[in-house]
């Protein structure tokens, strides 16, 4: 039988107790994805708790973010990408991208009227954006439009940088980000990290034309990653096809609807309340450490010294853990490798490949 979801989310609002919900932002939808296996993250994030508290709280705090020149730096790019009403950002969709972009038309939605509020400003987002579906003029360009994305249950509000609207009638969302591209490459990890965010946008995007009656592949899944390039301030446009992170992304919002599964398990009176009873309650919900969970999650710190206490093979990453599947500590995989330890039922194949693998090892060893 399925719980209501009024009832799933007075549940969740008594588990995150007197602190208010956190509000997640692109940067953080776009982490879910990064260990869609964690329930402890699915649920703490699903309850909008703030993980950066709990953390503090249990003495392990995580120090996230960019130095202050990184982020000044990022500032100063984008100011002078949009100056203007974004003129270099028109130049560089006509030349560098080949987008046949006409005349264009431009507004700011940081404010309207004087009025920035979000509600405000997300009610004068549809209302261009429905205006620029149902008239004909291309090169249109929002600058701080504001849209909105139901994260488990909740309804989150996010800024992407821009959207322009192009020929053919199609959105691409615009992502500027600071790091740079060298001679047409730039940091794998970050681009990454700027297409999950972007295909954030994207979902948020196909969210409101699907509510305003319009096609969601209007939007489209190639978006425009403007970055310095070389060592300049000079900004290069980059396609970025972001279907697979919006694939990824997705089942992940999906799965955090169905949060209640997770609820189902857990004592009716747990709480990660601020008090003494944390960590008794962060221990009743099952968590899955990953290295990477040391750039994405605050409660990393925490999860690792956990995964060290018990020694599981989630400390050696996601590609050994999986390998070795069903055998779920460091030390058991070693005393089945070494043959010191009969494997259980399941196990004989993983054991008997550990076997050999220790064999190769002595060899080359010796
Ligand atoms: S740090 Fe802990 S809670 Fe966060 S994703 Fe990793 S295992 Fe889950």
């Amino acid at each position: 039988m399925t719980t209501p979801l009024s009832s799933v989310q007075a549940r969740l609002d008594r588990l995150r107790g007197d602190t208010p919900p956190r509000n997640h932002d692109a940067r953080t939808i776009a982490a879910l994805t990064t260990n869609p296996g964690c329930l402890r993250r699915g649920l703490l994030d699903a309850a909008g708790a703030d993980k950066g508290e709990i953390a503090r709280h249990v003495g392990q705090p995580m120090i996230f973010g960019q130095s202050q020149f990184a982020i000044t730096r990022g500032n100063v790019f984008e100011a002078q990408v949009k100056a203007d009403g974004c003129a270099q950002l028109y130049g560089l969709l006509r030349d560098k991208l080949n987008l046949p972009v006409p005349e264009a038309s431009y507004d700011d939605l940081e404010s309207v009227g004087g009025n920035d509020t979000r509600e405000v400003r997300y009610a004068r987002t549809k209302q261009l954006l429905k205006r620029a579906v149902e008239g004909d003029e291309a090169g249109t360009l929002f600058d701080h439009p504001l849209l909105r994305l139901e994260v488990g249950g909740h309804l989150v509000y996010l800024e992407p940088d821009v959207i322009a609207f192009k020929l053919e009638g199609r959105f691409h969302v615009v992502e500027i980000k600071s790091f740079p591209v060298i001679d047409g490459q730039a940091d794998a990890e970050q681009v990454a990290s700027a297409a999950r965010q972007a295909a954030v946008y994207v979902l948020a995007l196909r969210r409101m034309l699907s509510e305003l009656g319009a096609a969601e592949e209007l939007v489209s899944h190639e978006v425009v990653l403007v970055c310095p390039e070389n060592f300049s301030n000079r900004p290069t446009a980059t396609l970025v096809d972001v279907r697979p992170q919006i694939s990824v992304i997705r089942r992940q919002l999906v799965r955090m609807t169905r949060i209640e599964q997770v609820l189902d398990g857990l004592p009716e009176d747990i709480t990660f309340e601020l008090d003494e009873r944390l960590p008794e309650a962060l221990a009743a919900v099952e968590a899955r450490y990953a290295p990477h969970c040391m750039s994405s999650c605050d409660l990393a710190f925490y999860c690792r010294s956990e995964a060290l206490a018990c020694g599981t093979t989630d400390l050696l990453g996601r590609q050994i853990r999986d390998q070795v599947g069903g055998v779920t500590t460091v030390e058991e995989t070693l005393e089945l490798a070494r043959g010191e330890r009969e494997p259980a039922e399941g196990q004989e194949e993983i054991a008997a490949l550990l076997r050999r693998a220790e064999r190769l090892r002595r060899q080359v060893l010796s």
